[in-house]
């Protein structure tokens, strides 16, 4: 029995071995195929223009769609091209990519991949210079809030999201990805919405700046989130497009110096609660 001992030890042991080798080259095998998957995930993203076949131009904007409604399709790059233009940062030069998701699974396994909430109306790559949405999101949007006010995110029509994606690529692309990481949020959504919205404001004469400032002082405008909060993101967001706008518009400033850590919240909220009421009373302080 003793003698036995170190025989039944070297038993076990190549025995251990082996369990080893099997347990290394499953997770061998599970690291490729996690490889592969990551590999198809990443090509995806970098490439989407694989997987959607439709496409049509307007400028430097190419939407590509799933579907058959190229007519819709052409309607959306014409208006939402016609928006960024008008803001006056639109580089032409450039190549924009937009893909236009109703197949809602393949737009949620692309928010899913990239950590980002499936709900959303849409999103930018700065990195690929590509922009995703969903219309179905942003019609279900419209839908619940019966698209007003106007020129903000509650609006729920599809140029106008993709007018601000396009924003946030052109933003993006002018100040550089880490200065605009950098941004406080107020600047970050604020200067694509004014690219998005600013050529339609001024074709519209009943939606003045003060008009939507006071739109934004208004609670029971923004009553409705779903949150229940009086001042929930959507308000956030649209106070945002309000204050660049004044300071482009009525001070005067670029988007540079709009992106300067010197220009605060708190100032520009402050100049342009002063601004809306020498508007409503342009006597006041004249004598
Ligand atoms: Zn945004």
């Amino acid at each position: 029995m003793r003698e036995s001992i170190p025989h039944e030890l070297e038993k076990t042991g190549e025995l251990s071995q082996m369990k080893l080798n099997v347990l290394m080259r499953i997770i061998a095998r599970l690291l490729g195929v996690l490889l592969i998957v990551c590999l198809i995930h990443a090509a995806v993203i970098a490439f989407p223009q694989t997987i959607f076949t439709n496409s049509v131009q307007s400028g430097a904007v190419s939407v590509y769609f799933d579907g058959d409604n190229e007519q819709a399709a052409a309607h959306i790059a014409n208006e939402a091209e016609w928006r960024v233009r008008g803001s006056g940062y639109y580089d032409s030069t450039f190549s924009y990519k937009v893909f236009l998701i109703h197949n809602q699974f393949v737009y949620e396994y692309l928010s899913t991949i990239l950590n980002l909430p499936g709900k959303a109306q849409g999103f930018a790559l700065s990195l690929t210079g590509d922009a995703f949405i969903s219309p179905s999101n942003v019609l279900a949007l419209g839908n619940r809030t019966g698209r007003t006010p106007k020129f903000s995110i509650w609006e729920g029509d599809t140029v106008h999201t993709v007018a601000h994606e396009l924003g946030h690529l052109i933003i993006s692309r002018m100040l550089g990805r880490n200065r605009w990481k950098n941004l406080p949020h107020w600047k970050q959504e604020g200067l694509p919405e004014y690219v998005a919205n600013i050529a339609a404001v001024k074709a519209d004469s009943t939606q003045s700046l003060s008009r939507r400032y006071e739109i934004l002082q208004d609670d029971g405008v923004w009553s409705r989130t779903a949150a229940g909060k009086q001042y929930g993101w959507d308000r956030i967001h649209y106070e945002a497009e309000l204050l660049v706008e004044y300071l482009i518009e009525i001070r005067g400033l670029t988007m540079e110096e709009i992106a300067s850590d010197g220009v605060t919240k708190a100032d520009v909220l402050a100049e342009i609660a002063a601004w809306t009421k020498r508007q409503q009373n342009p006597l006041k302080g004249a004598f």
